[in-house]
């Protein structure tokens, strides 16, 4: 990882910097700032060999002007509260900018899940969603998956929920898997928003997207899966990374076959195609048409800014831009599609399923695709618009003034009580 931005203060400064562009009072853009809420707990669990850990977690409830606080629960050694605080501040204006009745939230526990057994995980879940249940429910907080969380955790806390309330209610949480209610489409429609994000913006740029070569820094979910569909759609993925290294094939290697790899070894490193083991820095530094971040945050600092060679980056990742490196970006013309944006396909998907629960009817995964589309072309018209009617140089501060002025509107449209 790069220079370490505070990403609470990052999110404060992409706020800032919108907020000189929109026509919204200072006092309401200083609630826009701050999470409603942020419950810091320790959970108590025991271990397989029966002596007790302590765990700390946390859950922020950012905003709820536009609908239940929605956002995922990571598992990961670095979770701080000022993480959890940003995350559930860039859910706030992800459900904005796409445009669903959703409000922002985040989770996550100071754990490396690595370490510990199927059933300490399980305990550990168990007792988080245990410490969650009075501030969580379909129609007050919605939980969901984030990094080293998947449906294994998400159904973990629909049963740990429904059978402490005494109740069905599925859209308690979403990312779930299909036999507990989950949605089809909902595991690939995070890297889907990124590629579908990236195909608007080289058609807004009139760059062509057949035979444009690619980086994915990142192999998880949303990496993954972004190389595989970007390569469906003809482009060129020529280099890879996860924690362990990276890949490289000037002539573009199978992401599938690659993913295999990974799962057969634990690492995309050493895959055979690969002409050449290159490094984490030098995936994202690469000479390309089109960068996917799809890791962590604070992945480019302005230092390696500078070294960045792509004409667009799409963020599958939150936050892997520190608003430093954002600038030197800015300076070198790269069009930065904004994580709000290009990472919103999650949430989205989340939301059909959200909806999906309540209807107790389900979708076909074409219809779960064709709605998504929807909702980014949507986003990324508007955040198109915005970027020209207000002649701004970063398209990250165009989604934000977007995304600020609909929950400001929310919010000021309800009045004032007591
Ligand atoms: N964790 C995902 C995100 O950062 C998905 C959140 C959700 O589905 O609620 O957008």
């Amino acid at each position: 990882m790069a220079e370490d931005a505070n990403p609470f203060e990052s999110l404060q400064s992409q706020i800032d910097e919108a907020a000189t562009h929109i026509d919204v009072a200072d006092d309401v853009i200083e609630r826009l700032k701050y999470p409603e809420r942020v419950l810091e707990t320790n959970l108590t669990v025991e271990l397989d060999d029966g002596t007790l850990e302590r765990f700390k977690a946390f859950r922020s409830q950012f905003n709820g002007d536009r609908g239940p606080y929605k956002g995922g629960i990571r598992y990961h050694p670095q979770v701080s509260r000022d993480e959890v605080k940003a995350l559930s501040g860039w859910m706030t204006y992800k459900t904005a900018i796409v445009d669903i009745p959703l409000g922002g939230g985040k989770g996550g526990i100071v754990i490396d899940p690595d370490n510990y057994s199927e059933s300490e995980l399980e305990r550990v879940t168990r007792t988080f969603a245990t410490e969650l249940r009075p501030l969580i429910g379909e129609d007050r907080d919605v939980p969901a998956p984030d990094v080293n969380t998947g449906q294994r955790e998400m159904n973990w806390i629909k049963d740990t929920y429904e059978t402490l309330e005494n109740t069905t209610e599925p859209g308690v949480i979403t990312g779930k898997n299909l036999a507990s209610g989950g949605s089809e489409g909902r595991v690939e429609a995070t890297g889907r928003s990124t590629v579908l994000a990236a195909r608007e913006a080289f058609d807004y740029l009139d760059k062509d997207l057949e035979g444009a070569t690619v980086a994915v820094q990142g192999y998880g979910n949303a990496g993954w899966i972004a190389a595989k569909l970007i390569d469906e759609m003809g482009a060129t993925v020529v280099a890879a990374s996860d924690s362990s290294g990276g890949i490289y094939n000037p002539d573009g290697f199978d992401p599938v076959a690659a993913k295999d790899h990974k799962n057969e070894t634990g690492s995309i490193v050493g895959y055979e195609e690969s002409e050449e083991e290159i490094t984490n820095e030098d995936v994202l530094t690469m000479d390309v048409d089109l960068l996917i971040p799809a890791a962590l945050e604070n992945a480019i600092d302005a230092d390696l800014a500078e070294a960045v060679e792509a004409d667009v980056i799409s963020e599958a990742a939150n936050g892997p831009l520190t608003p430093a490196a954002d600038e030197v970006l800015e300076g070198k013309d790269v069009f930065v599609i904004p994580d709000i944006l290009a990472n919103a396909g999650g949430v989205t998907v989340s939301y059909f399923e959200w909806v999906q629960n309540r209807d107790r009817f389900y979708w076909s995964e074409e219809k779960v695709n064709e709605e998504l589309e929807g909702h980014i072309v949507n986003a990324f018209d508007a955040l198109v618009e915005t970027y020209e009617e207000h002649n701004l140089d970063n398209p990250r501060t165009a989604a934000y003034v977007v995304a600020i002025q609909r929950v400001a509107n929310s919010f000021e449209e309800s009045g004032s009580w007591p």
